[in-house]
C-alpha cells in the first residue's frame, strides 16, 4: 500500500470523530441522530484532554467517568499495579485457577466490609453483580425449601443495570418497563423513600406503606434490594438511613434476604466507606470505584449463611461464571486502589469535597430554574424545574473547564477525590454555566 498522507492532527481528530459518528454506539444514544460526543486524547489527575475542535482544552472531571475514577487518571500508583501484572499473566480463565490477585483483592474485600460478609463472587460489570445477587437470592429462597419466593421488593426510584433483571428493579419509568412489558419479571415496587431531611412522621408514614407491601406479598417475596443512602442514576436522591433500617427490620419480619447495591455509592461516595456500615446487608453489590476507574470489575459479598443456602439448592452451585471472571489485571488494579484510598484521609478527603461543592452550590437555590439543590458526601446535585439540553449545559461546562454529564432535570458532579480546591472552585462555577444554559 502506499503511504497514507501525513495527516494534520486536527484531520486525524475529524476522522475519528466522523468514523464514530457512523458506527458506534455511545450509551443511551441514538445511531441515525446522534447528539456530540468528545474526543478524549489524554488524561491526568482530575482532568480530561479534548482534542478536535477543542484543539486540546483541559477540563475538570465532574463524573469520576461516572463514579468510578475516584483516584483521578494516569495514577502512577494504579499504573505500576497494572503494569506488574500484565508483566506476568494478563488473564486466566478462574474455572479450576485461581491466582494471587483474584486472592488478595477477596482479602480486602471480606476485611473492609461488614463481618458477616464473608463469601465473594467477582463479576466483570455492575450489571452482571447484580444479576448474580438476585440469582443468589432465588438460590438461597429454594435451597430453604421456598421456591415459590421469586419476586424481589425495591423503592421507586432505583437504578441497578441495564441487563434485563436489572431493568426489572429499576424504576419502572426509567427502565421503561411499559415497553418490556411481558419480558421482565415483574417485581414489586414501594415509594421512593423520603429525602435525606426527612423526620420521624415522614419515615415513619413510608415504612407502614412499605410494610403493607411487604404483608401483602410476603409468600411470593425473596428479597430486597436498594442503592443504600443515595438514587443514583434514577434521580441522584439522598435518603435516610432509617428507611435503610426499615427495609432490613421488614427483610427480618418477612425471611427476605437484603441486597444492598453499592456500585454507584460505594468507597466512601456518600461518607462512610460503605452504607453496609450502617445497615448490614445479605449481600452486598460493589463495582465502579472498586478499580478506581481502570478496569471493569464488581463484586457480590454474602454470608455464609446465604452460602450454605445456595448449596441446598437443587444446583448445589451459584449457576453462574463469566469467561472473565476474577481478571487478574482488573483484581491487582482494584487491591492497589483500595489500599491508595484507605492509606489516606478519604473520609476527610470526601467531606473536604463535599463541603465545598456545598456552598459553592448552595447559592443557585431559588435561582430562576432551578427546583432544589442537594448533597451527600463527594455528590454535588442540581435538579432544574424542566428537562435539561443536554446539548447546550454540556457546552457551556466545556466553556467553563468543566466535564458534566446531566440527565434528565438534573445536573451534578461527583468529582475524582484528588480534585484541588481551585479545581473544585472551577466545577462549581461551571455547575452554574450548564444549569443557566441547560
Ligand atoms: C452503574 C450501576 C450498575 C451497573 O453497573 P455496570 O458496570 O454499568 O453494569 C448497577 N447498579 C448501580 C447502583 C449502578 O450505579
Amino acid at each position: 500500500m502506499p503511504a497514507a498522507p501525513t495527516a494534520a492532527p486536527t484531520d486525524a481528530a475529524t476522522e475519528l470523530l466522523a468514523f464514530d459518528r457512523e458506527h458506534l454506539w455511545h450509551p443511551y444514544t441514538s445511531m441515525t441522530e446522534p447528539t456530540p460526543v468528545r474526543l478524549v486524547t489524554d488524561a491526568c489527575g482530575a482532568q480530561l484532554t479534548l482534542g478536535g475542535p477543542y484543539d486540546g482544552r483541559e477540563v475538570v472531571d465532574g463524573m469520576s467517568s461516572w463514579w468510578s475514577a475516584i483516584h483521578g487518571y494516569r495514577h502512577p500508583v494504579l499504573d505500576a499495579a497494572l503494569a506488574e501484572q500484565a508483566a506476568s499473566f494478563s488473564h486466566v480463565m478462574f474455572g479450576g485457577l485461581t491466582h494471587a490477585p483474584a486472592v488478595e483483592l477477596g482479602r480486602r474485600l471480606v476485611s473492609i466490609t461488614p463481618e458477616p460478609l464473608q463469601r465473594v463472587f467477582l463479576a466483570d460489570s455492575g450489571s452482571v453483580a447484580v444479576e448474580v445477587a438476585m440469582k443468589m437470592v432465588l438460590q438461597h429462597q429454594r435451597g430453604a425449601g421456598r421456591p415459590d419466593r421469586t419476586r424481589m421488593l425495591t423503592v421507586l426510584g432505583g437504578y441497578h443495570g441495564d441487563t434485563f433483571d436489572c431493568m426489572s428493579v429499576t424504576d419502572p419509568v426509567g427502565g421503561m418497563h411499559a415497553m418490556w412489558r411481558g419480558l421482565l419479571p415483574e417485581q414489586v415496587f414501594a415509594p421512593r423513600p423520603p429525602g435525606a431531611g426527612a423526620g420521624a412522621a415522614e419515615v415513619g408514614a413510608w415504612a407502614r406503606t412499605v410494610r403493607r407491601i411487604a404483608d401483602r406479598h410476603h409468600d411470593e417475596l425473596a428479597g430486597i434490594i436498594v442503592e443504600p443512602l443515595l438514587q443514583g442514576a434514577g434521580g441522584m436522591w439522598p435518603w435516610p438511613v432509617a428507611c435503610l433500617q426499615v427495609l432490613r427490620d421488614v427483610a427480618d419480619e418477612h425471611g427476605l434476604l437484603l441486597v444492598l447495591d453499592e456500585i454507584a455509592t460505594g468507597f466512601g461516595r456518600t461518607g462512610p466507606l460503605f452504607a453496609s456500615e450502617l445497615v448490614v446487608p445479605d449481600l452486598l453489590c460493589v463495582g465502579k470505584a472498586l478499580t478506581g476507574g481502570y478496569l471493569t470489575l464488581a463484586a457480590v459479598l454474602t454470608t455464609d449463611e446465604v452460602a450454605r443456602g445456595i448449596s441446598a439448592s437443587e444446583a448445589g452451585v451459584v449457576m453462574h461464571g463469566p469467561t472473565f471472571m476474577g481478571n487478574p489485571l482488573a483484581c491487582a488494579v482494584a487491591s492497589a486502589s483500595i489500599d491508595l484510598l484507605l492509606g489516606q484521609d478519604w473520609a476527610g478527603t470526601v467531606e473536604r469535597i463535599g463541603a465545598r461543592l456545598r456552598s459553592g452550590l448552595e447559592p443557585l437555590r431559588g435561582t430562576p430554574g432551578v427546583a432544589d439543590v442537594r448533597s451527600i458526601g463527594a455528590v454535588g446535585v442540581v435538579q432544574l424545574d424542566r428537562e435539561v439540553d443536554v446539548v447546550a449545559a454540556t457546552e457551556a461546562a466545556i466553556e467553563a473547564g468543566v466535564w458534566l454529564r446531566p440527565f434528565r432535570d438534573l445536573v451534578y458532579a461527583m468529582p475524582p477525590y484528588v480534585i484541588a480546591d481551585d479545581e473544585l472552585d472551577r466545577l462549581v462555577a461551571g455547575i452554574g454555566a450548564a444549569v443557566r444554559a441547560g
